[in-house]
């Protein structure tokens, strides 16, 4: 785990095991998830505390984790957002369908789904043993925003993972890359504290909360003192840009698909980027629409981030992890291994 300004974010099978990136918002008892292979480590406390699952695309080891994600929200649950390349919502009905719902009564998991076209948003709202209906609503895309609330939103690139190994006649598979951007990032100014002879306590907490927030008119107590969220934030915290997030996984190794991807990391805090095959297996890669080390280490270079996380790493590899992030750090000095 590690904490990337508000969030913490670990890749729940490690580098070698099926993508599945799980940001936690601070003290919130909230997660996001970034693509959905086998849950295995995971609480049914964290399915039910899942709003949004940014899905790259529905190959099996990115979208398997559904089953158990929808198995722990079958009760009184709001709906869980997920976002996802055109086709997601015919992929996810899918998986409901194999299903036999006859006893589910009010206990239905619900699912509101969203697929990127390239400037539009297609939105359903699904309920498992329901049908599925026409899309609900399609609204256009600003600025490859596709979410955004108070305190983050989130970004969205279409890259191509097509395979060359299936013929000319391959269909074009699209994944798309995220970014999350929190909006700004609160922390306290200790001279400031001293200053004003004020003890740390949970009450800050709720002050950083109010401003990410943009209340200012809330009453905070400290000790026997009482203060305006506004005054007593102007005082005593700094208000900074957040740190963004960038994940991108399952893409060709194309000039297209390196500057969309630069682009939306450019200056990140933190890249989260495969890295399927070493340098030797250059070929396997460009048949199989995947990354090769050198290549994720020089798109972490080129967009400048200040931390590149290599993942997705093929399993033939089990033993040789030392040597793939020596070939990934010779293109990319900012290379780091996601800490346990
Ligand atoms: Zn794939
Ligand atoms: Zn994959």
């Amino acid at each position: 785990m590690m904490r990337v300004g508000l969030v913490d974010a670990t890749l729940v099978n490690g580098v070698f095991g099926d993508p599945l990136l799980l940001l936690q918002i601070g003290h919130q008892k909230r997660c996001l998830l970034f693509d959905l292979g086998y849950h295995g480590p995971l609480s049914a406390r964290t399915a039910h505390q899942v709003t949004d699952v940014f899905i790259s695309h529905a190959h099996v080891d990115h979208i398997c984790g559904f089953l158990w994600l929808m198995r722990c929200r079958i009760g009184h649950y709001p709906s869980c957002r997920i976002f996802g390349p055109p086709g997601l919502a015919k992929n996810i009905t899918g998986m409901i369908d194999g299903i036999l719902w006859d006893r589910i009564g009010d206990k239905a998991p619900h699912f509101d789904i969203y697929e990127v076209h390239g400037n539009h948003l297609h939105h359903w709202q699904i309920a498992a043993g329901s049908p599925l209906s026409a899309a609900l609503d399609v609204r256009a895309i600003n600025d490859q925003i596709i979410w955004q609330e108070t305190q983050f939103q989130i970004r969205a690139v279409t890259l191509d993972h097509t395979a060359k190994d299936c013929g000319p006649d391959n269909p074009f598979t699209p994944v798309l890359a995220y970014a999350f951007e929190p909006l700004r990032q609160v922390n306290v100014r200790k001279d400031r504290l001293r200053a004003l002879n004020l003890c740390a306590g949970p009450w800050l907490q709720v002050l950083k909360d109010h401003v990410l927030n943009g209340v200012r008119d809330a009453e905070i107590q400290v000790e026997d003192k009482t203060f305006l969220s506004g005054e007593l934030a102007d005082k005593i915290l700094l208000k900074s840009a957040g740190k963004r997030l960038v994940y991108a996984t399952d893409l060709a190794d194309s000039s297209e698909n390196r500057s969309t991807l630069c682009s939306l990391a450019q200056g990140a805090h933190t890249l989260f980027c495969e890295a399927s095959f070493m340098n030797g297996d250059k070929d396997l890669a460009g048949f199989t629409g995947h990354l090769t080390t050198k290549a994720c280490g020089e798109i972490g270079t080129a967009a400048a981030v200040q931390h590149l996380i290599p993942f997705h790493f093929s399993g033939r590899y089990q033993a040789l992890s030392d040597v793939i992030y020596d070939e990934v750090t010779t293109s990319c000095p900012n290379t780091r291994k996601p800490a346990a």
